[in-house]
């Protein structure tokens, strides 16, 4: 932490907005703890992908269905619609678990 400069927040504000941002996180966690605990009590299997849906002007993204983004608005979908949509360019492969690849893309 930098130095105290006069007329800034002080220490004690910067450490009641951090409790405030760790809060919110450990709310958020505990949100995607209760969604994961539903969806596992509904005996959801595993889809082979998922499309994860984008936020504003952002295009959509695919997983394969073992990297499903916590808290992330996801549906499942077949291997041929998840080529369908990486082919017309309307969402965008995850870099993570490179279902272009599985998908033979590549
Ligand atoms: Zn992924």
């Amino acid at each position: 932490m930098s130095e105290w400069q006069p007329g800034g927040p002080s220490r004690l504000d910067m450490l009641l907005f951090l409790e405030r941002v760790q809060e919110m996180d450990l709310a958020r966690t505990r949100e995607w703890i209760k969604r994961e605990e539903e969806r596992l009590a509904q005996g959801a299997a595993v889809p082979e992908y998922v499309a994860q849906n984008g936020s504003g002007p952002a295009m959509g993204m695919i997983h394969k269905g073992t990297c499903r983004p916590l808290g992330a608005d996801v549906h499942a979908v077949t291997a041929d619609d998840a080529r369908r949509l990486l082919h017309a360019d309307v969402t965008f492969a995850c870099q993570v678990c490179r279902p272009d690849t599985a998908l033979g893309l590549l």
